[in-house]
């Protein structure tokens, strides 16, 4: 049986996604419009603010920018917010939606000098249409075919000078040519509890959310496995638990009684960590005798996606060290054994060196 989850690969719908094509910022509600509003990941705003600044004072385009990081630490906020900044429109789109380059002649020759062009999942784009993006990114030009057969021949079109973003949550999946024509790389970091307690807070003030305890805050950022948008999720789940179930005189008002409850009903465990990372945990602990397996194995057994895995529940798991990533497979450490109450022979594994793998 899939697991629902709190965490997706993508967004879902009733989440705060982009907003139309072209609108700075998005329609969302609680997405942060500017660097002012953009909580946490101070590196990469200062490397930003300074591109930004740099690019305006030029009157050029602002480098082009890879982001790679798990899905939900708004590197798709980051895109409308540099577009906020710098006084442009964001068209977005995303790498499987492009099957041919000719797919995006219309998006690249509609974009003004200094737009942005924000390509999510960039690491799923086909071979053909990163070979056509090349040479826009580069020379700002694309060639573009016409006819076929015996009359094939190619027309270039010359483009406004225009940024390209792309996000990635598979930055090992980007091809090297690709990668290489960013210049500007950034792997964006999960949050620490502070920047998540602001995030909430904020997201609470815009939701009008009566918060009556305080410690309410930080404990549902304490859960939020690092993530804002697992915060902001997690805050609407408690929001509507409150409503009906707080009573008529709590008035919809949070308690910190009231978070626990909530967070119990969605199988959220006080590590922050739901039912597909737990039951990710105890296959590794169980079928697999700790590991170390590979991650087809443990996606196969649980019946899920090996890529999800990898982007989705893996990176915090390895964060927390509950997992470790060794050249022979995963292997679940002492910690995380003990936190679905089983055995580990990660000490072991651990012990016959030179086969950690690190944060690869
Ligand atoms: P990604 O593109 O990395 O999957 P998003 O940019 O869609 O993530 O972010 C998910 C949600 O989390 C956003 O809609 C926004 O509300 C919230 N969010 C992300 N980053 C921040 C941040 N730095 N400060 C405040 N809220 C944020």
């Amino acid at each position: 049986m899939a697991t629902e989850r709190i965490m997706t690969a993508s967004e879902l719908p009733g989440d705060d996604a982009a907003g139309p094509v072209g609108v700075p910022g998005g329609g969302g509600s609680l997405r942060p419009q500017t660097f002012g509003e953009y909580v946490g990941q101070r590196e990469l705003l200062e490397k930003l603010s300074i591109a930004v600044r740099a690019a305006r004072e030029r009157s050029e385009p602002m480098e082009h920018l890879l982001l790679h990081g798990p899905p939900g630490l708004g590197k798709t906020t980051l895109a409308h917010v540099a577009g906020a900044e710098m006084g442009r429109k964001v068209y977005t789109t995303s790498g499987p939606a492009l099957s041919r380059g000719t797919d995006l002649v219309g998006a690249l020759t509609r974009l003004e000098q200094g737009d942005i062009l924000f390509i999510d999942e960039i690491h799923r784009l086909p071979i053909s249409v990163e070979e056509f993006i090349y040479p826009a990114m580069e020379d700002f030009r694309i060639d573009v075919p016409v006819d076929s057969g015996l009359h094939a021949r190619t027309v270039q079109i010359t483009l406004k000078p225009f940024t390209l973003i792309g996000a990635t949550t598979r930055a090992g999946l980007v091809s090297a040519p690709l990668r290489s024509r960013f210049g500007i790389t950034h792997h964006l970091q999960y949050y620490g509890q502070a920047d998540l307690e602001t995030i909430v807070a904020r997201s609470a003030g815009l939701l009008a959310v009566e918060v009556k305890d305080k410690a309410a805050v930080p404990l549902i950022a304490a859960r939020s496995r690092g993530t804002p948008r697992i915060a902001n999720r997690l805050l609407r789940r408690v929001r509507d638990y409150a409503q009906v179930r707080g009573g008529k005189k709590g008035g919809g008002a949070i308690t910190l009684a009231l978070v626990e409850e909530a967070l119990a009903l969605e199988g959220i465990d006080p590590m922050g960590l739901d039912e597909l990372d737990r039951r990710y945990l105890r296959t590794i602990g169980t079928t697999y005798q700790g590991g170390p397996v590979g991650v087809e194995a443990v996606a196969a057994t649980l019946n899920e996606d090996a890529g999800t895995l990898e982007s989705v529940v893996e990176p915090y798991l390895l964060q927390i060290g509950f997992v470790a990533r060794m050249r022979r497979g995963r292997m679940l450490t002492a910690q995380g054994a003990a936190h679905v109450g089983g055995g580990s022979r990660a000490g072991e594994g651990l012990a016959d060196g030179g086969l950690f793998d690190g944060d690869k």
